[in-house]
């Protein structure tokens, strides 16, 4: 699976160094293939080709640019048994998941933009004023690889329908589905230099991109620490930042909840992708009244997880990304003052399994409760009350997302209540059109719909 080119100004070009990065399969610890090491020298190229087509493609209608949108859709729909499968070879989601999330999410957000360009384009009138939005300019897109596709489109398809255009820095752990769709883009005719790939660090690539005075907005989704750096490399010369972050998220089960519904759908929240998803409800929060219940059942429904081959049907846990990312994980569970409900469920010995693990009896302030672990280890802590509940479920430096169970007025009180970007109430379905996003440490800005759009427009007024 070996890829050796950059894709700079509408065309696969040559990289500027020979060094290579490695890409492995975690369930295996095999290497799948190389990608090139990109260089900062590359950045300037993908940056300038970038510029160049901005004023052709900013010029163009928003209709126009949905039906670009809409070929790169077919093009890349075309590819999804392929998508799958590669996210299954260099992430080890199970193919299962791999095919309805890892290749459907990106699909129906890639569809839901070309559609959305194609409504007609929102002008307001105050006054004498006459409010029109433009494209912000050259985005540079940094991403993560626990969503390696979704989270490039996310950003992607927003900024080309807004009239950007794009330097893309994928996870240099999953960098090969990201080819896919430069692979698709080519084939769909997208104009040349409006989408380009430099793949490579973070230290190299991202922080070329995120330091770039040619680049007018960097749009990043990862950890909180390379958020920070971003920030800071950004602030010198004012560019727009967007970020979306990690998070910690609550999923609250209040005293009139449907029990059994909400741990069982909680349990398989916090393990989704091997619990390496940035919305996990990783706190289960119980009322007193149903704890025990709730501690004895998630413990039950842990246990029953299959682990192993991303590539069997069966399976609903696959291994971690990495063996970093596993000892990190493992460093959480052995450092845990808690009591262990779950975890000690066999896992293969080869590849970057974690059985799956439940804690009870967390305490909201210890680092269980805390920090953001990703992976799959689930930590239950009870509440007298609704409002106690609400104050355990805010006390997080994050504000990502979560979840609340209970009669539905009640659960929508305490949903608002709740300081983070996205609320599920009695398991309610997520939204690819609604916005994505946080509040606190989780990240400035929101993605996906209309807003994420916006992310990608200035806003000028016109006076008349
Ligand atoms: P990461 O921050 O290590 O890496 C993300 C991207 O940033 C990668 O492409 C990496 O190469 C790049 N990068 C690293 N250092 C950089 C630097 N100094 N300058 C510029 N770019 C740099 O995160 P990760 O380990 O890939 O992903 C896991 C994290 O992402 C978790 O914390 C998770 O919660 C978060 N995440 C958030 C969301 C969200 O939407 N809020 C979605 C997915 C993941």
């Amino acid at each position: 699976m070996n890829r050796d080119r950059l894709y700079i100004g509408g065309r696969w070009v040559a990289p500027s160094s020979d060094e290579t990065i490695a890409v492995e399969n975690p369930a295996t610890e095999e290497i799948l293939g190389h990608v090139p090491a990109g260089t900062a020298g590359d950045v300037d190229r993908a940056v300038a080709a970038a510029r160049a087509a901005f004023d052709g493609w900013a010029a163009t209608s928003m209709a126009e640019r949905g039906a670009v949108l809409g070929k790169l859709h077919e093009a890349l729909s075309a590819r999804a048994a392929d998508i799958a499968r590669t996210v299954g070879l260099e992430l080890g989601t199970p193919i299962k998941i791999a095919k309805a999330v890892q290749a459907g999410l990106p699909l129906a957000v890639l569809r839901g933009y070309a559609d959305l360009a194609a409504q007609p384009v929102r002008e307001e009138t105050i006054g004498n004023s006459l409010v029109v939005r433009e494209p912000v300019g050259v985005v540079g897109a940094i991403t993560p690889w626990n969503y390696p596709l979704h989270q490039v489109v996310a950003k992607v398809a927003a900024a080309l329908a807004a009239g950007c255009t794009v330097v893309l820095k994928p996870s240099e752990l999953t960098p090969l589905t990201a080819y896919l769709l430069f692979d698709a883009a080519d084939e769909a005719g997208l104009p040349e230099g409006v989408l380009n790939l430099v793949p490579g660090t973070g230290p190299v690539v991202g922080a070329a991109i995120a330091g770039h005075p040619d680049v007018d907005m960097v749009s990043f989704t990862g950890s909180t620490a390379t958020g920070r750096a971003i920030s800071h490399a950004a602030a010198d010369r004012i560019a727009r930042v967007a970020l979306e972050l990690g998070g910690k998220s609550a999923n609250v089960i209040l005293e009139d909840a449907d029990v059994t519904k909400a741990v069982k759908v909680g349990v398989g929240n916090a393990f989704l992708n091997s619990g390496q998803t940035c919305t996990a409800w990783t706190r289960m929060l119980v009322h007193r009244s149903h704890y025990d219940t709730a501690v004895e059942l998630a413990g039950s429904v842990a246990q029953a997880f299959v682990t192993g081959d991303p590539f069997d049907e069966a399976t609903r846990l696959g291994p971690l990304v990495s063996a970093a990312q596993r000892e990190r994980v493992r460093g959480f569970i052995e450092r845990a003052d808690a009591r262990l409900v779950a975890g000690a469920a066999p896992v293969p010995e080869k590849g970057y399994f974690v059985a799956p693990t439940v804690f009870a009896d967390v305490d909201p302030d210890s680092e269980l409760a805390q920090e953001e672990i990703f992976g799959p280890v689930l930590s239950i802590i009870p509440f007298d009350d609704d409002d106690h509940a609400v104050r355990i479920a805010n006390n997080s430096r994050y504000g990502l997302a979560g979840g609340v169970w209970g009669s539905p007025e009640r659960a929508l009180a305490v949903a608002r209540r709740m300081r983070t970007g996205a609320v599920d109430v009695n398991g309610g379905a997520f939204n690819p059109l609604a916005p994505f996003g946080g509040y606190k440490q989780s990240g400035i800005g929101r993605e996906l719909g209309v807003h994420g759009l916006e992310e990608f427009q200035q806003t000028k007024a016109i006076q008349q």
